[in-house]
């Protein structure tokens, strides 16, 4: 029997997702030779895709370099980290994760989304986050999970290069259903023929491109309101988040551990928790997500600020959000509200 296209449609790591129906757990060694194949362009032209990603993330650390020597200032390390921490984080949410991923809203039009989606520095290619996400959602926590907790940090951390890329041996009908979970984002999609070259949904030329405009304008757009000494300590705090969101699943899925708690973690299908700052800083409750991934709004008590749904709600004020699904309210009927009556309920 054939198996299910989430199954098929990433490419497997030369070590294999599973024995049996067990996850395979790869040793460093292993990992780090599979990490060595997949980046070796001359192997493979296929590398291209991970070579561009890791270039990008290497080159913000000059950036970051000519701050600390000639601009540091505590003013700028602060406006560094809140644009870091807080601002690329809630834009990767809105953007890749809740619009690119699970379309929980809707954009005005294609204008309005190309505003959105280049309104941060480009740091993850859709492509790379968005069909792997899927495959997250459909097996969190078992084999075929592209970045297993279980399977120790580096397994996430290196994820986008080992786990997270398309299949180049899909059938003409799968590549076009892997190329349709991006057709929302207006990423335009290689023909099979280019995907055969290639290996990727995305051409790396307009990959490139992508990325050199969008680094350009925000480059002068910072330099415009505050010289080298603000656009150096934006780049420059944007590799910490680069680095940073390439292993953050592992900590969302409390690192392989059963850490959920009772009355705050309700979804039981997952090992995913609402760790504190990933929530506080980017709306990212993921265990909540987990429960009800399609939803607009993530923090779903009181005191959980959501500040990719702030943002998506300040979007739609601004008449670029045409539509949206908030399930919040459904995690109160089915979840919070029978826990607080069996509570209430004396035993015996
Ligand atoms: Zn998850
Ligand atoms: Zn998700």
């Amino acid at each position: 029997m054939a198996s299910p296209f989430l199954k098929r449609v990433l490419r497997a790591p030369g070590y294999g997702w599973s024995r049996g129906e067990e996850l395979y757990v790869p040793t460093q060694r292993e990992i780090l030779s599979e990490w060595a194949h997949r980046l070796n362009l001359l192997h493979s032209r296929k590398a291209w895709l991970s070579v561009m990603v890791w270039s990008f993330t290497l080159l913000l650390l000059p950036f970051g370099a000519v701050f600390l020597l000639h601009y540091f200032s505590w003013k700028l390390m602060l406006a560094g980290f809140l644009y870091s921490m807080v601002w690329l984080g809630t834009h990767g949410t809105v953007y890749l994760h809740r619009y690119g991923t699970h379309r929980a809203f809707t954009f005005t039009n294609r204008y309005y989304r190309f505003v959105c989606q280049n309104l941060a520095i480009k740091i993850v290619p859709e492509e790379v986050y968005i069909v792997s996400h899927h495959v997250h959602h459909a097996y969190s926590d078992q084999a075929g999970d592209p970045y297993n907790a279980k399977a120790g940090w580096l397994y996430c951390f290196l994820a986008a290069d080992l786990h997270q890329q398309i299949s180049p041996t899909l059938s003409t009908k799968d590549y076009a259903r892997a190329a349709a979970l991006l057709n929302h984002t207006g990423v335009r999609a290689n023909r099979y023929e280019q995907y055969l070259r290639w290996g990727s949904i995305t051409h790396p030329a307009r990959l490139l491109c992508n990325y050199l405009l969008n680094w350009a304008f925000w480059y002068g757009a910072f330099y415009w309101l505050g010289g080298h000494a603000l656009a150096t300590a934006i780049f420059g705090w944007a590799a910490v988040w680069a680095f940073g969101i390439r292993a953050h699943n592992y900590d969302l899925h409390a690192g392989g551990k059963d850490r959920r708690r009772d009355g705050l973690d309700f979804d039981r299908g997952s090992l995913a928790i609402n760790a504190v700052w990933p929530g506080l800083v980017a709306g990212e409750w993921h265990n909540n997500h987990h429960l009800f991934p399609t939803s607009v709004q993530a923090g779903f008590l009181p005191w959980q600020l959501d500040s990719a749904f702030a943002f998506i709600r300040f979007y739609r004020l601004l008449g670029g959000v045409s539509s949206w699904r908030n399930l919040r309210p459904k995690f109160y009927e089915r979840h919070y509200r029978p826990r607080l009556q069996r509570s209430a309920i004396p035993e015996g």
